[in-house]
């Protein structure tokens, strides 16, 4: 079969410790002479300091949450408004990144996200330029066109290219701070992105080579980066990691860890890395064929099976919720019901119904 594919990848990179000290020098490069910078809540008093030599900041939210709600979107846009900015900073994990994102494209037309959200309403062909500057090493959102977001219970992923940021500050030394159990979380997110990316039924080569090298990344620096925050070499490896793991999927988009990922957080509050997680060593065996196997041993692994003891080994070692007993009191039928039904499944390279997604979870007891 002849080969065809279309790659793109808009997002200028800067990779490097010390690179977000680049910040200033990018802002001027695109023209900024004022910015509002969306930060994590620890980050306040970081940039609170950064002010000072850049100050072209010209205002800070940093009521971001985790799984972040809509009601960031619209405080970040009403910043955005009365500071009359040409810019916005999304400094953070996937959840700051993603609330800045929103903001940056609807703020040009309105400062309720809710329509845009709900897909009754288009996206404003105009939009002010995005910096990520991501602080987890996890889910790429510094190179992917997605923003996911919670409206109360309900969170989705909207997928639009008026979400892609301009440039991509990626500085390693950001994530020293990262506590471990996040350090796991966010890893196996990464993990996640680069499998899923490789397994979609619409993988391309590009994508796949950032995929392999992701998951030999994570495999040979994660669990060092557990152990020690301060490990810079091995977070310097996870950074790069999540950022190859965001380029693996932001074409060919998840599959199904990510579709059973959704209940998994909605239902069952599991952080985001953790939900994928949950089920990704059981879709290394489902989804276990000539070409997975190909990449285990590109990563020096005897095979799927080695793969997924050293997924479920990680989990293990970093206390990540395993079985369904883990979870609580369980709705199988449910759970199996909006896995089986989120669109991300039907990128699954295996058929999965609700029977199956069901025998899936029962595995796990
Ligand atoms: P997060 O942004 O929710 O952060 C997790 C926790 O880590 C927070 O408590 C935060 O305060 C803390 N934290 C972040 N950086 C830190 C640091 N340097 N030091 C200490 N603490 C730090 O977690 P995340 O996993 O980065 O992002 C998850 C969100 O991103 C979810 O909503 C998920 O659905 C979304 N996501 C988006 C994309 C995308 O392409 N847009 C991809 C994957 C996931």
């Amino acid at each position: 079969m002849a080969l065809e594919f279309l790659y793109s990848q808009p997002v200028k990179i800067r990779f490097g410790c010390g690179s977000r000290h680049a910040l200033g020098e990018v802002l001027s490069s695109l023209g900024a002479q004022r910015c509002l910078v969306v930060c994590d809540r620890f980050l306040r008093p970081a940039v609170e300091q950064m002010q000072h030599k850049i100050p072209a900041i010209a205002a800070i939210f940093s009521d971001v949450e985790e799984n972040p709600q809509l009601i960031g979107v619209t405080a970040s846009v009403g910043l955005i408004r009365e500071h009359d900015v040409q810019a916005v900073v999304g400094i953070g994990g996937g959840s700051t990144m993603d609330t800045a994102k929103f903001a940056a494209a609807i703020a040009s037309e309105s400062d309720d996200p809710l329509p845009y959200f709900r897909g009754e309403r288009h996206f404003p062909a105009v939009r002010l330029p995005m910096i990520a500057m991501p602080t987890t090493a996890g889910t790429g959102s510094e190179v992917t066109q997605v923003s996911v977001m919670s409206n109360g219970k309900e969170k989705k992923t909207i997928n639009n290219p008026v979400f892609m940021p301009a440039v991509a500050i990626v500085d390693p030394e950001l994530t020293l701070t990262v506590p471990p159990r996040t350090t796991m979380n966010t890893g196996l997110d990464a993990m996640a992105h680069a499998l899923e990316g490789y397994w979609s039924r619409n993988h391309q080569p590009v994508s796949d080579l950032c995929a392999i090298e992701a998951v030999r990344l994570v495999l040979e620096n994660l669990e060092s980066a557990y152990r020690d925050g301060s490990n810079l070499a091995a977070r310097e490896n996870m950074s790069l990691a999540a950022l190859l793991g965001g380029l693996s999927f932001a074409l060919p988009k998840t599959a199904g860890s990510h579709a059973c990922s959704y209940p998994l957080s909605e239902d069952y509050h599991l952080p985001h890395g953790e939900a994928c997680a949950f089920t990704l060593d059981s879709f290394v065996r489902i989804n276990a064929d000539e070409r997975l196997e190909r990449l285990c041993r590109r990563v020096g692994l005897s095979g799927t099976e080695e793969l997924a003891a050293r997924i479920k080994a990680l989990k293990q070692l970093g206390g990540l919720r395993m079985t369904l007993s883990d979870l609580g009191e369980v709705d199988l039928d449910q759970l199996a019901r909006d896995a089986a039904a989120h669109p991300l499944m039907r990128n699954n390279p295996v058929e999965m119904d609700e029977a199956a997604c069901r025998r899936m979870f029962a595995a796990l007891q």
